[in-house]
């Protein structure tokens, strides 16, 4: 065995151990073993041969831990490394013995160690995807080795892992297939397939209908096929001597044909190869458009074009991309720039869908414009933009050129309908790809665009291999949020907020925290701003409020009459629910609406939409109030106090922070303190630290503090014990 003692000194020691990750499979099937001895060699061979047979391979890893323990080693687990993290997770694969943990179980080295031996802490060790055995208790004397039921325990996972893989695998094939067909039969789409091998077409029974073939009549081959078809319109059915990949094409195609009574009708036809398994086989759909003579240029343009602004659609760009990429190598690459409008959403929501479409219109302009030669500019949809430049030497000509974009994009344009020229900036992501698939490359520049957006927008980011970790870092953040939906992994913890005049407790703010099962209670720094992307946030929010509406009641039903502060992020407040929710509650339960205190931010009212506006006006209709969180992160600015009253404002920590070693930083705070009771806002200091910071923001005028000065964030019984 790899990494372990050898299987004498095993049998030597009584009281054992645990036995090191098994070495990788060399098949499906098998587990080779670097064995000691030659006496292991045929135990293992033979192991090997009784898992090849296998049919049940779950009960087989069953057995074999069974195995273990008839041997004498009072527990054995056979495990697999499930979570590479700080705190490696192990699943329970198989078991057996007094108190071991169930198959199905996440356990970990530390766990095991409390009752194991010291020597299972090598378990966690070294290769952490390996399966390992673990057992320890005396073994009987002439039991099998270790190494022997290592060897089995290897097998019978590869074994299982094999089954469990071809299972899933024709699950989903049969899935995928059903779903097929269903949309094929839903669409009216009619279904052929050519093989070069037989040079049959095979026309499926809703295509021959189409065409008033007899079901009888016989198929036709390619010739008959493409005698059939317009003259005009052979273009896609050439190509039967060349390879069959040039016969296939997804982009789609208009093409006319005769059927079987002599009239014609327009298809619209689109075909792939079918794939490697199956080399020379070329597939096809076609749908109908109708009798008669279409304008094909016209039918062109509709299949291929994105119809408000006329670029390329998806699908072309797709062809075209893959067919730079295939034509790529280490000295010539496709540079792939995607580009987005920043905060178009905002221009539909104020200003109309009418001038969002204008926009979108000039923006493709504007791109046509600057789209070196040779290059692809396509839409995706929304104001997702796409340009594809094969035959780029060097990355940095690629982000000369998305600079260069935005550039352009950036310049005040005139819109119908509008009096002022209007300005949007726009992000761009690239990428460059050597090779690969298309998707490798539509993923990192979509990675890129992401960074560029974050790092404030109206800015090229190009795609490097840290993005991945840190894509890779968010989609595990994002699992850890779904999870705690799921599995009522949320907490809330409480922080005082005090009167400054008399440090009375007057209001607690409830901050989420996520309780992970690896990694233990996680801060809202780890996780939210990824339940912000993914607009998991709502459910976070939602539950949240849930817990912050029930703990009011109960403060309410024990006589105490605090406030309550929760965070609202603005993506929450653009669904009508998150409102209407709370406005029930409060009215139904009869829970005192004014005691609520809603933080939002700058970043919310900023971008306030209407639907947002509506939230909010819900939540002062039930004596909510609404303030503004961390005044002094973002702009600064109370501009936007026109556009909706707040009642309260809370100073963010780094103004707080100099006190006392900054007479600037005390100025600027007594100012603003000024300026919010000015507005008739109550204003609420964060992260006050220590007394002289809480004597000079009394001295001034601030209303309320919350800090460590007066208490950390804290369950609900702690907060008021002791007040
Ligand atoms: P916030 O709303 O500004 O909350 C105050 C943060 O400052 C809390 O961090 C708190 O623990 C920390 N803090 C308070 N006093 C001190 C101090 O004296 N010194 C220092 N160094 N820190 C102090 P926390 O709990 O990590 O929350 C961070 C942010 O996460 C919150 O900032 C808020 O923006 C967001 N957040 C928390 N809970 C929720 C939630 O339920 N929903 C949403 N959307 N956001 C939340
Ligand atoms: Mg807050
Ligand atoms: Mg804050």
């Amino acid at each position: 065995m790899n990494g372990s003692p050898a299987s004498s000194a095993l049998r030597a020691e009584p009281v054992l151990r645990a036995a090191g990750p098994l070495s990788a499979p060399t098949g499906p099937l098998g587990a080779t073993l670097d064995v000691d001895g030659a006496t292991s060699a045929p135990a293992v061979l033979r192991a090997q041969r009784r898992f090849a047979d296998c049919a049940d391979p779950a009960a087989l890893a069953e057995e074999v831990v069974e195995q273990a323990r008839a041997a004498g080693w009072a527990r054995a687990l056979l495990l697999l490394t499930v979570a590479r993290s700080r705190h490696r997770e192990l699943e329970v694969l198989a078991a057996r013995g007094e108190g071991a943990p169930a198959p199905g179980e996440r356990t970990t080295g530390a766990e095991l160690t409390r009752t194991a031996p010291a020597a299972v802490v090598e378990l966690v060790a070294g290769d952490p995807r390996a399966p390992r055995l673990a057992v320890w208790g005396a073994p009987a004397p002439g039991a099998a080795a270790l190494d022997v039921l290592a060897a089995a325990a290897g097998a019978a996972w590869c074994a299982v892992r094999a089954a469990a893989e071809a299972e899933r695998a024709a699950a989903e094939l049969a899935g995928v297939r059903q779903l097929l067909s269903g949309a094929v039969r839903l669409a009216g789409l009619g279904s052929w397939s050519w093989d070069a091998a037989t040079g049959r077409v095979v026309l499926d029974d809703r295509l021959r209908a189409m065409l008033g073939a007899e079901p009888t009549d016989p198929d036709p081959d390619l010739a008959d096929w493409r005698e059939r078809v317009h003259p005009d319109d052979r273009g896609p059915f050439t190509g039967v001597e060349d390879p069959v990949t040039r016969v296939g094409t997804s982009v789609p195609y208009p093409f006319r044909v005769r059927c079987a009574d002599g009239s014609e009708r327009t298809f619209l036809g689109t075909s792939v190869p079918l794939d490697a398994a199956h080399p020379g086989v070329v597939q096809g759909l076609v749908l109908d458009l109708g009798a008669g003579d279409r304008s094909t240029g016209e039918l062109v343009r509709l299949a291929q074009c994105d119809s408000l602004t006329g670029l390329a659609n998806r699908a072309v760009l797709d062809v075209r991309l893959g067919e730079a990429l295939a034509a790529a190598g280490p000295a010539c690459a496709v540079a792939l720039v995607l580009l987005d409008l920043d905060r178009f959403k905002l221009v539909n929501d104020t200003l109309g869908h009418q001038i969002g479409d204008a926009l979108l219109r000039r923006t493709a302009e504007r791109l046509q414009e600057a789209a070196p030669a040779g290059s692809t500019l396509a839409r995706l949809g929304g104001d997702e933009f796409v340009l594809m430049v094969p035959g780029v030497d060097r990355p940095e000509s690629a982000v000369a050129m998305a600079r260069n974009v935005i550039r352009r994009l950036r310049a005040p344009v005139l819109l119908p309908g509008l009096p002022e020229p209007f300005v949007c900036t726009s992000s761009a992501g690239v990428a460059i790809g050597h090779g690969g698939t298309a998707d490798e490359l539509f993923r990192s520049a979509d990675m890129a665009l992401y960074r560029a957006k974050d790092a404030g927008r109206d800015r090229v980011a190009v795609y490097d291999s840290a993005m991945r970790d840190d894509a890779q870092a968010r989609r595990e953040a994002e699992h850890k949020v779904r999870r705690a939906l799921r599995t009522d992994g949320l907490r809330v913890v409480w922080q005082p907020i005090v009167d400054l005049r008399d440090e009375r407790l007057v209001a607690a703010e409830a901050l989420v925290r996520l309780q992970d099962p690896v990694e233990g209670l996680l801060e809202p720094s780890a996780f939210v701003e990824t339940a912000e992307d993914t607009g998991l946030i709502v459910d976070v929010d939602t539950w949240v409020l849930g817990e912050v509406l029930r703990q009011l009641r109960r403060w309410r039903g024990e006589g105490n009459g605090l406030q309550v502060s929760f965070n609202v992020s603005g993506k929450t407040l653009e669904h009508p629910a998150f409102a209407h929710r709370l406005a029930h509650s409060v009215e139904s339960t009869g829970a005192a609406g004014s005691s609520l205190l809603c933080e939002v931010t700058e970043r919310t009212l900023i971008d306030l939409s209407s639907s947002t506006r509506a939230s909010l006006g819900e939540l002062r209709s039930v004596g909510a109030r609404v303030g503004l969180d961390d005044f002094g992160t973002g702009y600064s600015s109370l501009s936007y106090l026109d556009r909706f009253p707040l009642s309260f404002l809370k100073i963010d920590m780094s103004f707080v922070r100099p006190l006392g070693t900054s007479a600037r930083a005390a100025a600027v705070v007594e100012a603003l303190i000024g300026l919010a009771h000015a507005h008739g806002m109550v204003v609420t200091a964060e992260g006050v630290e220590t007394r002289e910071q809480a004597t000079m923001l009394r001295e001034m005028g601030c209303d309320r503090a919350q800090g460590w000065l007066f208490g950390r964030p804290v369950d609900a019984g702690r907060l008021t014990a002791g007040r």
